[in-house]
């Protein structure tokens, strides 16, 4: 019998673990791209009642959840999948389309998770470079495609960027890749864009046979917390995603919640106004104080290019009273929050633009 350490994957333990954004001992928490608002009317009441049921399982099959975004997105029940959060669902895609040897193409900067996911099953990571104004680089990504790629990630607006693909240019993207490809687009902060040109995964299910549109619970319906996420595409394609699930992990109280807070369309649509509003003014003050490397955000939180000297404006920042969130060595992610930390955010990004040159 040999002895030693436990023999564990190279590969996973080369991993970092994945980080959260900081919490705000004091001040504002503009870290994670959470919402400012209180949950929905009803949410609670919904969550008291899923309570009850306890020392039951949840019905894993969320028959009421995914009828109703079935009947809001227009599809049959089986082109909607429901999970904990859409990044159990990137994690269920990229299980059921990639494994050893198969590659996975993403552009970056982009949503952390996606690297990560990557190596889990084994499969390799094609990272496409932004362009030099933050933006995907979709000529660039279908031209990464191999005959060994089994997903792409389009993430618009792109965390942490902020910036959006247009309809046209998303179009064209699909057009190039393989129609035996997977495609997902990450549409997690979608309810905040008011671009018109911005692609719309609304707009576009039903029309390819390789496509996923992913869209969340966490942000605009500020349920991060509870877990709620789903994605709409082909049946054939979903069903392979949910034998890749976490048998049991989609809490009754976050389907519940869910559906009470889609009771609350006007309510959403009045916060996700002001949400954004706040976005522009504040995106419009930006450049007043001369930051015309920022590009528009399209998300609720904004991309400052502080490269290098990114660590000392997240410090000043922090002198501000806001904690927002590093990516080294290329920029901060700052969320729109709270009306009152406006103030706070547009002192401490001048006292950097002056300090910056
Ligand atoms: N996609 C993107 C682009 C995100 O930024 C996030 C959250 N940070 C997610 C997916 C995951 O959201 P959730 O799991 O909370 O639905």
């Amino acid at each position: 019998m040999t002895t030693g350490p436990v023999k564990l994957r190279p590969e996973i333990l080369a991993l970092p673990a994945y980080r959260q954004g900081l919490a705000a001992p004091e001040g504002f928490k503009l870290s994670s791209n959470e919402n400012p608002f209180d949950p929905l009317p009803g949410v609670l009441e919904a969550v008291d009642a899923a309570s009850r049921r306890l020392h039951r399982y949840p019905d894993a099959a969320a028959p009421e959840i995914t009828a109703r975004l079935a009947a809001e997105w227009g599809v049959e029940p089986d082109e909607v999948i429901v999970a904990a959060g859409s990044v159990a669902l990137l994690m269920q895609f990229t299980l059921a389309a990639a494994g050893h040897g198969d590659e996975v193409v993403y552009s970056w900067r982009s949503f952390e998770v996606y690297p990560w996911m990557t190596v889990l099953p084994g499969a390799t990571k094609v990272a496409v470079p932004n362009t030099a104004d933050h933006r995907h680089d979709l000529d660039a990504m279908a031209a990464a495609v191999t005959d060994r790629t089994r997903l792409v990630l389009v993430c618009s607006p792109n965390n942490p960027t902020s910036t959006a693909v247009t309809a046209a240019e998303f179009e064209g993207f699909m057009a190039k890749v393989p129609a035996d490809v997977l495609v997902v687009l990450d549409e997690a902060y979608a309810e905040f864009v008011t671009d018109p040109a911005a692609v719309n995964g609304r707009t576009l299910v039903g029309r390819y046979p390789n496509l996923v549109v992913l869209r969340t619970f966490s942000k605009a319906y500020g349920l991060a917390g509870l877990r709620l996420g789903y994605g709409i595409g082909p049946a054939e394609i979903l069903a392979a995603a949910r034998t890749t699930s976490v048998p049991l992990s989609l809490t009754d109280h976050a389907q519940m919640a869910g559906l009470a807070s889609l009771d609350r369309a006007d309510e959403l649509r009045a916060r996700v106004a002001d949400i954004a509003a706040r976005r522009d003014a504040v995106y419009e003050a930006l450049l007043e104080q001369g930051w015309s490397s920022i590009p528009r955000p399209h998300g609720n939180f904004v991309w400052f290019p502080t490269g290098e000297r990114s660590a000392e404006a997240l410090e000043i920042f922090r002198r501000h009273g806001i904690v927002a969130r590093a990516y080294l060595p290329d920029g901060i992610r700052l969320t729109i929050g709270e009306a009152e930390s406006v103030e706070n955010v547009l002192a401490a990004s001048d006292e950097i633009a002056r300090a910056f040159g």
